[in-house]
């Protein structure tokens, strides 16, 4: 769109939509959590959220799915926003081009893990948002529910148990992070508030107008300020080289957006100074990121000539 006109999002969103249409077929759902293995892979939504409080969306953009590891940026959120640095004394901020859930690096790096988006750093921030607030998921739920209005935005229990169930290498990582006195509280705790908060059912919409304060340089919905702007700047920056697991740069490379996404197929990307989005697809490619949701997001940016470059 030419500068200083109003853009046209609904016809982006449909090209948008168009184009993860044309990946039907492709990928796989999660299934290494039972529960989520039921998804339909061919559902699809997609929601933008702008500064100016303006809410698109197209698909199934209000059906609730589960969010898994897009609450990592939610928790890294409220961590920096309640104690500020400290947190980066425990995890780091380079990209491991490992598996979300890999546990190679951690040995080398004396249990502090690289970053706060592989499972091994967001089990570190769940434990000191666990410290900070004495409900670490409740306070990422109660936050979602806050910036999207939706009062009844839950943990889903039968995800949050399979995932339980089927935990032994999130069990594995956090004992060896606590063998290296990096937890603060017991591991138990921590794994059963990281398995609430990546179980948090919440829809496209509701994403979309939570990660708006990313694109609002650290404003909440409400005009209250969460983090300053220099703070969103960073998460904004970690999610850019972080954010997509192990595809980080294939995503910066198709999308060019600071985005977070989950093995339940969501993924929120960030265009700073002007709106959220949040697009999801179950079906995965073989690194765990929506091939629906990366080929709506790179026809998104190709289609309005909006990135952060
Ligand atoms: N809860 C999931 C896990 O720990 C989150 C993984 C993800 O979305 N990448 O394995």
């Amino acid at each position: 769109p030419a500068p200083g006109l109003t853009p046209d999002y609904p016809e982006l969103l449909h090209t948008a939509r168009e184009a993860a249409r044309e990946t039907a077929g492709q990928g796989r759902v999660a299934d290494y959590i039972p529960a989520l293995a039921t998804a339909d892979p061919d559902a699809f939504g997609m929601a933008l959220a702008t500064v100016d409080g303006e809410v698109y969306g197209v698909g199934d953009w209000e059906q609730p799915f589960s969010i898994q590891s897009v609450s990592k940026l939610f928790s890294l959120a409220l961590v920096l926003a309640h104690g500020g640095d400290r947190i980066w004394r425990g995890v780091g901020r380079e990209p491991s081009g490992n598996p979300f859930n890999s546990l190679v690096q951690l040995e080398n790096e004396h249990g502090i893990p690289r970053n706060p988006f592989i499972n091994a750093g967001a089990l570190v921030v769940t434990d000191r948002l666990q410290s900070m607030t004495g409900d670490a998921a409740g306070a990422v739920r109660d936050f979602l529910r806050q910036e999207s209005g939706d009062p009844l935005l839950d943990t889903d229990p039968v995800v949050a148990a399979s995932e339980a169930g089927h935990g032994h290498r999130n069990a594995a990582l956090a004992h060896f992070i606590a063998a290296h006195g990096n937890l603060e509280n017991p591991v138990e705790t921590v794994l059963d508030r990281y398995y609430a908060h990546c179980s948090i059912a919440a829809s496209c919409r509701d994403l979309a107008l939570a990660g708006r304060f990313l694109a609002r340089h650290g404003l909440r919905a409400d005009g209250s300020r969460l983090m300053t702007g220099s703070e969103a700047k960073r998460i904004n920056a970690v999610l850019l080289t972080c954010g997509a697991y192990d595809a980080a740069g294939e995503f910066a490379f198709r999308v060019g957006l600071p985005g977070k996404s989950g093995v339940g197929g969501g993924i929120v990307a960030i265009l700073p100074g002007r709106a959220a989005l949040c697009a999801w697809g179950p079906a995965l490619d073989a690194v765990g990121n929506s091939v629906a949701a990366v080929a709506a997001l790179d026809a998104f940016t190709t289609a309005s000539g909006w990135s952060v470059f």
